[in-house]
């Protein structure tokens, strides 16, 4: 699989706001992680979670209310002070749970994707094909006059 291609620390990329490039390092920095997630509540999805740091041995308390940014919450200092509504711990948990989700749904997905592409290619072909044979009958019709 091609690899996405990495995220510049210290540079913004020029298309980015800023507010974006934040969350995106984040994002990036959680998929490089290997945290340890514990659900400590009651639900599947949306739960709390302490999430480990197996190398600074930290435990933050992550909850999950939704997919969208400033919908979760996180104990850590990151998460208090960016104001950007997420943090590693945040995207770690939502990665995790949308892979545990994901096993089940992909299926699914992939097929009404592969569907989706069969439709869209014969839709080109056919547009292709008559725009070809109009094509054709305008040069006809001008070799005529
Ligand atoms: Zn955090």
């Amino acid at each position: 699989m091609a690899e996405p291609k990495r995220i510049s620390r210290i540079r913004k990329p020029e298309q980015m706001s800023l507010e974006a490039w934040q969350v995106a390092l984040r994002r990036q920095f959680a998929q490089e992680q290997k945290f340890r997630v514990k659900n400590i509540g009651a639900e599947p999805v949306f739960s709390e979670f302490h999430v480990t740091n197996p190398q600074t041995g930290k435990t933050y308390r992550v909850a999950v209310r939704g997919e969208r940014l400033g919908d979760n919450y996180c104990s850590c200092p990151d998460f208090a002070t960016n104001t950007l509504g997420t943090c590693k711990h945040v995207e770690f948990t939502l990665a995790k749970l949308r892979r545990q989700r994901g096993a089940k749904a992909a299926g699914a997905l992939v097929h009404s994707l592969w569907l989706t592409g069969q439709v869209r290619t014969r839709f080109l072909e056919k547009e292709a094909a008559i725009i070809t044979e109009t094509q054709q009958r305008n040069e006809k019709s001008q070799g005529t006059m």
